[in-house]
């Protein structure tokens, strides 16, 4: 791949470095236009008929102003220098990235779905209602709890719905509970969430077997705590066998159970939430479900809860009424409230309905059997000598849909660290996967291959992880200066996200 440099104009304060790619707003250009129309043939109300001068901006928008062949060719070049899930392997561990069906792209841009306005009457949407309301009975079938609200736009946004649901319901009966219990190999999003809704964090242990240390819960669990949040299978990749014991644990406090459901794909039509004791659970319908997502989103993270949990939800719910119709309920008295604009993301609805009407029941099954097959496959490939005496599994049992590996002795006998490695895979045509999480595990990998992916494409994964540690012990300066073949080197990951630039003139 070509690293050119593009020559650039600098934005003032901003120097442009040497293979920075200009944005939309460098290239544009005052008076250039992508298309133009005749002038109109046909009388139009003056402008003040039409929009009142008072809600009129005074100035124009500064719009990037592009040739169609600029803008086409721009956002072409950016696709290309991108590394997603239509590009090669992604076995991002706990991200799910699983390949997204292309026909969920053809039902979606449907203009009776993608041109709906999100303010028309339930009347005249009644098509959409009835899939947004099938879709609620298919997650509530998967999950085992019945009521569902698809509000929430991300996973971390159903965790925070599924904490201020708990609080409501603690207070609805007079309690004042201050506390949430999260296992130390949560998601980072659990213990955030906890704080954000107001709880108190406290950690609970982890037992050699990687489920939750019940004794260290059963000393934690008391009257102040509102709520445990669990995934199970966790982020370790192993199901929690003791989790009919730790349900009874924290109902017998008086306490919630919460299941991150982000990890579904190892459990749906196999078991379900409600039937471990869960009384909420959120969905990741850009993981499980096939929604695309990296970059940022749009993303969906509905919630279902069991009978106690459900005159809490957030309104208006999507209910079908006695005459068959289908509508938007706003008088839930002790409703949560509205956790967002409209109803959710529709277009991940859609494409989520689309992925459970075409597998079916059974087909959903077969898609987690296959995922959990598929992690067992590749952990076996990596137990073979070579690889194994350098990347250990962390727990050496069956997993589930993804396993953690340790680069402990990798870092110790070959001088390379988990994040040399996976900048060393990026040169393969292999997206890393997820690195230095769970904390838990020191020099951890965790890898999910999903169901989607072939036996070819998990055998060559574990022949490049075999050469790359090969290399490594010849030379490891390779791996330590590594990528060489992508459109940029090594990036300071925690700069972007901490200092954001926003490059659009204001
Ligand atoms: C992805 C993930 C989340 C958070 O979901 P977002 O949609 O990114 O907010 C929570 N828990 C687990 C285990 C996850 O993998």
């Amino acid at each position: 791949m070509s690293t050119s440099t593009v020559p650039s104009t600098p934005i003032e304060g901003l120097p442009m470095q040497r293979d920075e790619v200009k944005t939309i707003y460098q290239r544009s250009v005052e008076g250039r236009r992508a298309f133009s129309a005749p002038p109109l043939d046909v009388p139009v109300k003056p402008l003040d008929e039409l929009i009142p001068a008072k809600l009129r901006r005074t100035t124009a928008a500064k719009l990037p102003q592009v040739s169609e062949p600029e803008i086409v060719r721009h956002y072409n070049r950016l696709s290309k220098r991108n590394f997603d899930l239509d590009t090669g392997f992604y076995p991002l561990g706990s991200c799910t990235m699983k390949h997204n069906p292309k026909l969920h792209e053809r039902v979606a841009g449907l203009p009776g779905n993608a041109r709906l306005h999100p303010l028309q009457d339930p009347e005249r949407a009644q098509g959409a209602l009835e899939l947004m309301h099938g879709l609620q009975v298919a997650l509530g079938e998967v999950a085992g709890m019945p009521h569902v609200s698809l509000q929430p736009s991300a996973g971390s946004h159903g965790e925070l719905a599924g904490l201020l649901v708990t609080r409501a319901y603690h207070e609805d009966r007079g309690e004042q509970r201050t506390k949430v219990l999260t296992p130390d190999t949560a998601h980072g999003t659990n213990p955030a969430t906890v704080t954000m809704a107001g709880y108190e964090v406290v950690k609970v242990g982890t037992n050699p077997d990687g489920g939750v240390d019940v004794d260290d819960l059963r000393a934690k669990a008391d009257e102040s705590v509102a709520c445990l949040m669990l995934t199970n299978p966790n982020t370790l990749g192993v199901f929690d066998a003791n989790i009919e014991e730790i349900a009874s644990i924290v109902h017998g406090v008086g306490a919630t159970l919460y299941y991150d459901g982000a990890n579904l794909n190892a459990i749906m039509g196999i078991t379900r939430p409600g039937d471990m004791g869960f009384d909420i659970v959120h969905f990741n319908l850009h993981k499980s479900f096939t929604q695309p997502h990296g970059g940022g989103g749009p993303g969906a993270g509905p919630i279902a809860v069991s009978e106690r949990i459900a005159p809490y939800l957030p309104t208006p719910q999507v209910v079908k009424r006695d005459d068959g119709s289908f509508d938007l309920e706003h008088d839930i008295p002790k409703s949560i409230g509205k956790l967002r604009g409209f109803q959710g993301n529709y277009g991940v609805f859609v494409r989520s309905y689309a992925y459970i009407r075409s597998l079916g029941a059974e087909g959903l099954r077969e898609a987690s059997e296959v995922a959990v097959l598929n992690a067992n496959y590749l952990l076996a490939l990596l137990r073979r000598a070579g690889v194994a005496e350098y990347l250990p599994a962390a727990f050496d049992r069956i997993c589930m849909h993804e396993f953690v590996l340790s680069g402990a002795p990798m870092k110790r006998d070959l001088g390379i660290r988990t994040l040399d490695l996976a900048k060393r895979l990026l040169d393969h045509g292999v997206h890393p996967p997820t690195v230095y999480f769970p904390l838990l595990v020191d020099e951890a990998l965790l890898l999910e291959p999903t169901e989607t992916e072939t036996k070819e494409t998990l055998d060559h994964f574990a022949d490049v992880i075999a050469e790359i540690l090969a290399e490594a012990k010849g030379d490891p300066e390779i791996a330590r200066n590594a990528p060489y073949t992508t459109p940029v080197r090594r990036l300071d990951e925690a700069g972007a996200a901490k200092r954001p630039v926003i490059r659009q003139p204001l």
